[in-house]
């Protein structure tokens, strides 16, 4: 059973994203009312090795060689919390390209470490950032992300701006919206201010859509996201994604399927297409998981999602 590697899974923005969770459990500078993966069981600003960079590579390799006709179209490290946390970092991110090289590295971030000019270093190696940056008003960050106490909006922003003026990768920032909190004019303002000097090459704007880690969904009106998404020149993230590589047809395990909703709830199409495995086939897999109460349905009137229980 994988511990780190998880995926691939079927990304809005990275196309199908093979996952390694730098965590291994809930542990995040932020702890944010919209988390998708719950509350932040250990919040923390200090870095250490809380996944091994020498088991990561040993697991990630042993998966390039059981896997050999399975290339997805980036490489995420990621997992149930912010990854910068890792010490591990700049170590992972060079043996997952040395292990690699014809695979892009992305990595996935709430920016909260840029501050930090060693973690801006490791992240250089990176092909692709996908920070979050939900609004530059302190108190709407407080309310919204919940961080470690102490942590400054201005130190974050500092930070990013940093990083974007010396990366020669793509950044792809992301703002999720959420009604009555961040979606003021004030912020809408103050955002489209910061990114008009930020080298980036794309905003995705995004809410919520299922109930987060201590609030349920509160998307903003249909009004309020076109006026961010036209003064930002943003994307509105969609779930359909182009693939640049066919998947070779998998028998559907559940184990694998289980350690990939843990990580993202997804709907069954997305589970499909991510790991290559048969729509009924993962059906009768899903509806298994369900009945034994591994896994619960969540259905936001649009699409069922499929997540780990008592999330
Ligand atoms: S949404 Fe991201 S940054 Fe916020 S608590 Fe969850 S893992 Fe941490």
């Amino acid at each position: 059973m994988p511990d780190y590697i998880f995926g691939p899974v079927l990304s809005s923005r990275l196309g199908r994203s093979l996952g390694i969770d730098l965590l291994g459990g809930r542990i995040c500078s932020f702890d944010c009312l919209y988390c998708e993966s719950g509350p932040t069981l250990h919040k923390t600003m200090e870095r250490k090795n809380y996944a091994d960079p020498g088991s990561v590579l040993a697991e990630f390799k042993d998966w390039l060689a059981e896997n050999p006709e399975t290339e997805p179209d980036h490489i995420t490290l990621g997992g149930e919390g912010e990854p910068c946390l890792n010490l591990g970092l700049g170590e992972i991110i060079h043996g997952v390209k040395k292990l690699a090289p014809h695979i892009p590295v992305a990595v996935l971030t709430n920016s909260s470490l840029l501050a930090d000019a060693q973690v801006r270093k490791e992240l250089m190696q990176a092909d692709t950032l996908l920070p979050s940056l939900d609004t530059l008003i302190q108190d709407e960050f407080l309310l919204l992300n919940r961080p470690c106490c102490g942590l400054q909006i201005h130190d974050i922003i500092r930070g990013l701006q940093l990083f974007c003026n010396d990366f020669s990768g793509q950044v792809l920032l992301e703002i999720l919206l959420v009604s009555g909190i961040n979606d003021s004019l004030e912020n809408l303002e103050k955002t489209a201010l910061f990114i008009k000097d930020l080298q980036h090459q794309r905003v995705d704007l995004t809410c919520m859509s299922r109930p987060g880690a201590h609030i349920k969904q509160k998307a903003p009106d249909h009004k309020t996201l076109q006026d961010w998404r036209q003064t930002l020149k943003a994307a509105i993230r969609s779930v359909q994604v182009r693939q640049k590589h066919p998947v070779k047809k998998r028998s559907a395990r559940p184990s694998t399927i289980l350690d990939s909703i843990r990580r993202r709830p997804q709907t069954l199409q997305q589970i499909c297409t991510a790991l290559g495995t048969a729509p009924g086939e993962t059906a009768t897999v899903l509806e298994t998981l369900a009945g034994n109460g591994e896994i619960q349905v969540h259905d936001n009137g649009k699409h069922k999602f499929y997540i780990i229980k008592g999330n």
